[in-house]
C-alpha cells in the first residue's frame, strides 16, 4: 500500500468507527454537546468542512496508540477513552 493508500484505508476505518462509537461526555464539564470526534490521516475536502463547522476536530496525519478519540470544544481538551472508563 502506498502512502496515500494507507491514508485513505485510516480514513475509512475512522468513518466506520465513528458510527460504532457512542459520543462520550466530557469528564471536564459533564455533557458532550460540545464533544467531537477527532479524524486521523488525509482530510477530504467534505471533511474539512464538517471540521470548518465544527462537527469534527482534524488531528493531523500522525496516527499513534495513543491518540485521543474526542476533543471537547468548550473545555479545549482532548479526551482519551480511558479517562472515561476509569
Ligand atoms: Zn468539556
Amino acid at each position: 500500500m502506498d502512502k496515500w493508500g494507507v491514508e485513505s484505508y485510516l480514513f475509512i476505518k475512522t468513518i466506520k468507527t465513528m458510527k460504532q462509537l457512542r459520543k462520550p461526555n466530557c469528564p471536564y464539564h459533564g455533557n458532550k454537546e460540545d464533544v467531537v470526534r477527532i479524524i486521523y490521516g488525509f482530510p477530504m475536502p467534505e471533511l474539512m468542512d464538517r471540521a470548518e463547522r465544527g462537527e469534527v476536530k482534524l488531528g493531523g496525519c500522525c496516527v499513534t496508540d495513543n491518540n485521543p478519540e474526542w476533543y471537547c470544544k468548550k473545555c479545549k481538551k482532548d479526551i482519551h477513552e480511558v479517562l472515561i472508563a476509569g
